[in-house]
């Protein structure tokens, strides 16, 4: 999402205030650093950035540095008091004012912070056009009202607000016509998604019909569901619309139900994999993908066993996984983070190396068959070689100089499994 919004602003500075890219930083008139807070170690890179920057602004006194994004919206002015060199301060939800307030603060010299939370606001000024790339990400609903008990994400990003479906497909429009093939729509809980349609109520499994309609669009994925709002509409749908892509990221977090209800989310070990069963009833193919936090607070070695018990249940395709990080607000952060940080990390390894055996597994089993592949361009080692990748979104390098096979579905016969792609040839 981060990196949708990031796209977001440089399309509102480039059409109000005519802004290009900057070859370098030293070249540039305003630096701007979009954040995460999710973990402690990410808005601690923050500050490292912000000094790194500060030495070009000393040398370049009218260079403007603004500081977007989740750590913007949870520390607010106290970004400017720690790092005084930043001259804007702008949340998730007001990064469509950034380039009125880098006028603002253009004009009067005044430091600008706005962290409020304008509900759609928004979306009716960001510019819509097609970006020309194969896949594309589309925002379909912001925020989110789980408060799950370790998370940042409510206090950061706000409430859950959806689109109308009306503005959204527009927007996916814009991008078939030049071009994009597949859309991978973005919410921090898409399942909740209640956009209107027609002045109605609606939701996600709506919104992926409507989606495979448009032409030209070929594949569908969405990012994040929640497990416990992972309706039954959701499920059929994947036996109506052959474009939504068999693979499904679904963050469990841990294999422990004492665990989940600490971490407040809301489902069972139980009834996550009775979903899991309920999906593959309808599409036996398909592939799952997860996010675990080892280490939470009061995490036994019998809760942590649970959880690899989960993985070799379920056998995931791929996975994120993290150590948890006790975050500003949050009602875990009143918990003894009391597992230490060397069994944190001994747990972490473990869990890691089972995840990347199963998911290697998979990518063996791939060779020997034919993989369709969707084309995003040339490989960056080797502009003799184009990568695309498969519906559960591995990577595909294989020779070829066509350029014109990039945005299209291929066939890719896969010879070979390495640890982080594929290798294949072009069938005809
Ligand atoms: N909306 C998604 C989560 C998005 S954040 C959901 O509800 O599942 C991406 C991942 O970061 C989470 O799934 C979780 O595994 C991890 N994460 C979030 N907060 C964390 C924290 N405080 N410490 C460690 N990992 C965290």
């Amino acid at each position: 999402m981060n990196e949708y919004d990031s796209a977001k602003m440089f399309d509102l500075l480039e059409e109000k205030e005519n802004f290009e890219l900057a070859e370098t930083e030293e070249d540039a008139d305003l630096l701007v650093l979009n954040t995460c807070s999710i973990r402690e170690k990410a808005q601690e890179k923050v500050f490292h950035q912000i000094g790194r920057w500060r030495k070009i602004k000393d040398k370049k006194p009218d260079l403007k540095i603004a500081i977007g994004g989740c750590v913007a919206s949870q520390e607010g002015e106290k970004i400017i008091k720690r790092a005084p060199a930043v001259d804007i301060v702008f949340g998730p939800q007001t990064l469509h004012k950034l380039p009125e307030l880098y006028k603002k603060k253009d004009k009067t010299n005044i430091n600008q912070v706005d962290i409020s939370f304008p509900k759609l606001e928004k979306f009716n000024h960001l510019p819509v056009h097609g970006t020309g790339e194969p896949s594309a990400f589309v925002s379909i609903i912001e925020g989110c009202n789980k408060y799950c008990s370790f998370c940042v994400v409510p206090k950061t990003r706000g409430h859950e607000v959806s689109r109308t479906i009306e503005d959204i497909l527009n927007e996916i429009s814009a991008l078939a016509e030049e071009g994009t093939r597949e859309i991978h729509l973005l919410g921090q809980n898409v399942n909740n998604f209640k956009g209107t349609y027609k002045g109605e109520k609606s939701s996600l499994a709506k919104l992926i019909e409507l989606t495979a309609k448009i032409e030209n669009i070929e594949r569908i994925r969405y990012t994040t569901s929640h497990p416990h709002e992972f309706k039954d509409d959701l499920v059929e749908v994947y036996d109506k619309v052959p474009e939504l892509v068999s693979h499904v990221h679904l963050p469990i977090q841990s294999g422990s139900d004492r665990i989940l209800k600490l971490m407040r989310r809301r489902y069972n070990v139980e009834k996550y994999l009775l979903l899991i069963e309920k999906i593959k009833q309808v599409r036996p193919d398909m592939s799952f993908s997860s996010d675990f936090i080892v280490g939470f607070p009061g995490e036994t070695k019998d809760d942590f066993m649970k959880t690899m018990d989960v993985i070799n249940k379920v056998r995931f395709d791929e996975s994120f996984s993290f150590i948890y990080s006790s975050r500003p607000n949050t009602t875990a952060s009143d918990m003894p983070d009391d597992v230490e940080e060397e069994e944190k990390k001994e747990r972490l390894n473990i869990l890691q190396d089972r995840l990347n055996q199963l998911s290697f597994g998979f990518s063996r089993k791939k060779v020997g068959t034919v993989q369709n592949c969707l084309i995003h361009g040339q490989s960056k080692r080797d502009p003799g070689q184009l990568q695309g990748r498969t519906i559960c979104n591995r990577i595909v390098n294989f020779s070829s100089n066509d350029i014109d096979l990039v945005g299209q579905l291929v066939n890719i016969q896969i010879n070979e499994a390495l640890p982080n792609c594929l290798r294949g040839n072009l069938q005809n």
